[in-house]
């Protein structure tokens, strides 16, 4: 059996990235852009007008207030679309609307609001006498020349995936066309017998064929183009033609056929005209798994084409698909970013690993107070396919992991977000750990001081092993704790205490919810046995041994050395004891929510 990460690593190694197409642009949603892009001309083409208003000298509105307007002859008006055919001398004022052309001489707008316009307008005044009732400064509402887009300047880069606003930025340029890396097409083939498709009738002994519907759809999702070959039969000579029709295709993706099964044949027609062969993965559900690359001759060139053999299971050809498919598509388009988004949630059930595979469990993630937490969905079988419509993640369990208990903080990929979004969620949290005496609490007095300096905002969290005392005997809120109350608020204009009485210390992961999500950053003393991030505190003099095994801490802090004491391989990040700034830079890189 070979690890998911190796199997991803052969599949990978056998796609390339394809190669470009000249596209219009509304087609490239999606798709990684090919070529720089530069722009030939200055957005706005001109300074203009932010606001419907008057477009002044700013010099000419000095002193002007409600109480004494300043009034200045009206000399025209100018409409988005046209350009002023008069200057603004002093004195004068032009009527303007918004995204107009500036006319020579102005150097700012008044908005309406800020003009005496309305209530002339209501006395039936006329309007070639405008009085402004502000000081204008000069470049107020002016969007100037070139200040979104400057001729000359590299505006897209090759490698960005575009986004609606890419799209949009790429019309702004007036490019009706662009080249991107093209979609990768994937022929998909079911396999089996019983396999009858969609709008049969459904014959005693036969099922639906979903797999090429789900697959299909998963495809187009990741932004392949699917081919569907159909079913093909459980016989090497149905199943080498079927292939052999898909062989144009960037990516062959069958299901079926691949597990130790009298008619799993699908391995052995690989074997015949393949490259690699049958593999089985350590995870769950997905263990059976055949690639290999099958050769094709196209004049006298041999074309080598990816065949990725999923298993038949709806549930299992689904996960691996996730996998192991979509990253293979991704690269194939030019993307950078191939993982699942990930999140980190607690756990609401107990999950065993009987036989140390990697088990990918189909959970319902929520999201309250900050936390995330994701719930099983029901029984797990392979073959319960809607058990993946009910979920919105996989649990990634670890092989080493025989037991996940309810409250154990998990990886979970999420099903349906973008690239983009699992990073961002990450709780913005890291505890220091040390030996007591090792100078834990001095090292998160200066990372506090440090991170308000940087503008953050920050929570700490202190363990404590002997209980504590903070609602202090005779107080109201110890009455009320005297009185059976599970829970005191104390709350002041300034501060908010919150005293709870819990059956068991919580877990590291279950505080951030009650601190609440405002934090940019959670600073934890203590909790070395936790599987949040840690920072070990280390000072020679307390010993060379660290308290925490090495691949379990981010960083180390030392005034000491770790030289004799951790192998290179296993060494994590040593930061020098003082060097708070170098620290702080560390968990700003890894940890800080984005300070907005
Ligand atoms: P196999 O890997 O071919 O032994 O198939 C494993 C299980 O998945 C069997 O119960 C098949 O009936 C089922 N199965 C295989 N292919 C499909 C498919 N295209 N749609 C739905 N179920 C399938
Ligand atoms: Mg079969």
């Amino acid at each position: 059996m070979i690890s998911v990460e190796e199997a991803l690593e052969k599949v990978l190694s056998y796609v390339e990235v394809l190669e470009p197409e000249r596209k219009p642009i509304l087609d490239c949603l999606g798709q990684v852009l090919a070529e720089d892009v530069y722009s030939s001309i200055d957005i706005p083409p001109l300074d203009n007008s932010a606001m419907d208003g008057y477009a002044v000298r700013a010099e000419d509105t000095r002193g002007a207030s409600e109480s004494s307007p300043r009034y200045l002859v009206v000399v025209g008006e100018v409409a988005a679309g046209s350009m002023p055919t008069k200057e603004v001398k002093p004195g004068t004022a032009i009527r303007i609307m918004t995204g107009a052309p500036l006319p020579e001489g102005a150097d700012a707008v008044v908005q309406f609001e800020d003009t005496d316009e309305v209530s002339r307008k209501s006395s039936s005044e006329e309007l070639s006498r405008i009085g402004i009732l502000c000081r204008a400064k000069k470049g107020l509402n002016v969007r100037c020349r070139g200040e979104d887009i400057a001729a000359g300047n590299l505006i897209l880069e090759k490698g960005t995936v575009l986004r609606p606003q890419e799209i949009g930025v790429l019309a702004s340029l007036g490019h009706s066309a662009t080249l991107v890396i093209r979609r990768p097409i994937v022929a998909i083939l079911a396999t089996g017998d019983e396999l009858v498709g969609v709008g049969q009738p459904l014959v005693p002994g036969k099922i639906y064929d979903s797999n090429t519907y789900a697959i299909a759809a998963e495809v187009s999702r990741y932004g392949g183009i699917p081919r569907i070959l159909g079913i093909g039969r459980d016989s090497i000579q149905s199943l080498n033609e079927k292939i052999g029709e898909g062989l144009d295709a960037d990516m062959l993706v069958t299901s079926g056929g691949v597990s130790k099964g009298d008619y799993d044949i699908v391995k052995d027609v690989l074997a015949e005209c393949g490259e690699i062969g049958f593999w089985t993965v350590c995870m769950k559900p997905g263990k059976p798994l055949a690639f290999g690359v099958i050769k094709k001759s196209v004049g006298r060139k041999k074309r080598k084409v990816p065949h990725l053999g999923l298993p038949g299971n709806p549930v299992s050809s689904m996960i691996t698909f996730e996998q192991f498919a979509r990253p293979a598509i991704l690269k194939m388009m030019g993307k950078k970013a191939l993982a699942k988004p990930t999140i980190r949630a607690i756990i609401e059930g107990d999950i065993t690993n009987t036989d140390g595979r990697r088990v990918f469990a189909r959970v319902m993630v929520t999201r309250r107070g900050g936390q995330y937490y994701a719930s099983l969905t029901g029984p797990q079988g392979s073959g319960i396919l809607t058990s993946m419509t009910k979920a919105d993640g996989l649990a990634v369990i670890p092989e080493i992991s025989k037991e996940v208990k309810a409250g154990d903080m998990v990886e979970v990929q999420m099903l349906d977000w973008g690239e983009e979004q699992g990073e961002a969620s990450k709780l913005p949290i890291v505890a220091i750990v040390g030996k007591s005496e090792s100078g834990k609490t001095v090292l998160m007095e200066q990372l506090i001081a440090e991170f308000k300096k940087r503008g953050a905002k920050v929570a700490a969290v202190k363990h404590s092993h002997a209980g504590m005392e903070i609602d202090h005997p005779g107080k109201d809120s110890w009455k009320f704790s005297q009185a059976g109350s599970d829970a005191v608020c104390i709350s002041a204009p300034d501060r908010l205490a919150f005293i709870k009485n819990v059956a068991r210390e919580l877990n590291i992961e279950e505080i951030p919810p009650i601190i609440g999500s405002e934090f940019d950053l959670i600073l934890v003393e203590g909790f070395k046995r936790s599987i949040v991030p840690k920072i070990e505190v280390h000072r020679k003099e307390l010993g060379d041994d660290l308290l925490c095994s090495p691949e379990e801490l981010l960083a180390v802090v030392t005034d000491g050395s770790l030289d004799t004491l951790v192998a290179d391989n296993r060494r994590p990040p040593v930061f020098r004891w003082g060097d708070t700034a170098t620290i702080a830079n560390f968990i700003e890189r890894n940890f800080l929510r984005a300070v907005s």
